[in-house]
């Protein structure tokens, strides 16, 4: 893993990462601006922080997009009540949480100290990816700091509300990502998505309610409490407000987080920001939101980046992963690549998703070889329609879904491969300017009879 992600460059529309470098001392972090939020928000009754995160329309960052101030209003009553934050980021192409836990890793204790007086939490953890090592000892230390100013372990001025919170580490497994798996893992027991309900809200952290929220959507908290919900809302459009983080990789001359205000599209992303494709190159396809996502085509470019826009254009938004896909790329070789992720990461327990995946990248290898047949192409898509919706979370249709839309967009290219028993593409890109190499490992055969 690189040192760090490639990044975002000052952007007068950036609400989280206005400025060059990072800003990890706190007292640099407060020498602009930083901690006047919390100010304000003590001065502010739980009903009336939670208005004003319902006035803001904030959508969760995390992939789903639900309102976070009508989750927070779903918090049960409690003595104990847990705000967790899922800091898991393991979706392919994703790390813009990454970048903000790197670069402003005050803004997101901030944000979660608001929310923990906004809830009266007993607690925080911040579930960090266990890869993240560098980004979990700069929240240490960015913890350490804001104990030592009197924000964390002691009570907050004014009041005799004491905040606390606490890193804890994952173990590498991408399904821990999900919100019932995350909390099993932190509960220490075994990390498996399990049936909702209960919901977080009512029985989550040490089975008690829980509000549990992406990296993102708490390090915003501060912006929507310093400049009002109403402001916050006049970003962006009305179904999707503010602004967000997209982490744009692939066929793209600039990689990198980038900031957009919701308002913008996928080509003011990809060729604006992004510079556009590399030199005597032509965009094929583009992933809108993480590889679980179906893929849009170049017609699509001017889709907005707002949620609304990109579920009409066919697709969803997820966690902003923008994935360029260029004319050289093998379409069957990448639909692989995500099914192996998948199967890869299925943990198993339900039956449709364990056995969905297998078969999925099993076929697709064949294809990919130019050993399959133009009736397994439709055998491929029967199976994604009895794995999608069919499975106890969405690690199962994260694996068909894209894998259709691969087949629906570019149904010619595996024709062609079982016409000519090979990949008919002359150029192939180089993958792991995509994903991370093929999995090594054989896959075990399971045909039946
Ligand atoms: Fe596990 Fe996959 Fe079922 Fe989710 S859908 S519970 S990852 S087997």
């Amino acid at each position: 893993m690189p040192e760090s992600p490639t990044f975002a460059q000052p952007d007068q529309n950036a609400l989280l990462l206005p400025f060059a470098g990072s800003r990890r001392e706190i007292a640099e972090y407060e020498a602009n601006g930083g901690y006047s939020a919390l100010q304000t928000a003590l001065g502010m009754t739980s009903e009336q922080l939670v208005d004003e995160m319902i006035a803001s329309n904030l959508r969760g960052r995390g992939g789903a997009g639900f309102p976070a101030g009508r989750k927070a209003s779903f918090l049960a009553a409690g003595l104990d009540r847990y705000l967790v934050i899922n800091g898991d980021e393991s979706e392919p192409g994703t790390f813009k949480d990454r970048e903000i836990m790197l670069r402003n890793p005050h803004m997101l204790i901030e944000g979660i100290i608001i929310y923990l007086w906004m809830i009266r939490g007993a607690g925080a953890y911040i579930y960090i990816r266990g890869e993240y090592a560098k980004e979990a000892s700069i929240l240490e230390g960015a913890i350490a700091q804001a104990r030592a100013k009197g924000y964390i372990g002691s009570p907050l001025p004014g009041t005799d509300y004491v905040a606390n919170v606490y890193v804890h580490r994952g173990a590498g497994a991408y399904i821990c990502g999900e919100e019932t798996a995350l909390l099993a893992s932190l509960n220490g027991e075994r990390g498996q998505p399990t049936a909702k309900p209960p919901f977080p809200a009512v029985s989550g952290a040490f089975k008690k309610p829980t509000l549990l929220n992406n990296v993102e959507t708490v390090a915003t908290v501060p912006v929507i409490i310093g400049m009002g919900g109403a402001a916050y809302a006049g970003v962006g459009t009305e179904q999707s407000t503010g602004t967000k983080m997209f982490s744009l990789s692939g066929h793209v001359r600039n990689p990198g987080n980038y900031e957009m205000p919701l308002s913008a599209t996928y080509r003011d992303l990809i060729e604006g920001k992004g510079g556009g494709m590399p030199e005597g190159r032509t965009l094929k396809a583009f992933v809108p939101g993480g590889s679980s996502m179906p893929i849009l085509m170049p017609n699509q470019l001017d889709t907005g980046l707002a949620f609304e826009a990109v579920v009409a254009a066919g697709s969803m938004a997820g966690s902003g992963a923008v994935i360029v896909v260029d004319d050289r790329t093998c379409m069957v070789r990448f639909a692989l690549r995500t099914a192996e992720f998948y199967m890869h990461e299925s943990c198993g327990k339900c039956t449709p998703c364990r056995e969905g995946t297998r078969w999925l990248t099993e076929l697709l290898r064949k294809q990919e070889a130019g050993l399959g047949t133009l009736a397994e192409i439709d055998l491929l898509l029967e199976i994604c329609n009895r794995v999608e919706g069919n499975c106890l979370c969405v690690l199962g249709d994260a694996c068909a879904m894209p894998v259709r839309s691969h087949i629906n967009n570019f149904r010619a290219e595996f024709e062609e491969h079982c016409r000519l028993g090979r990949c008919p593409c002359p150029d192939d890109a180089p993958m792991t300017e995509l994903y991370p190499p093929l999995l090594k490992a054989p896959l075990p055969m399971v045909h039946a009879g």
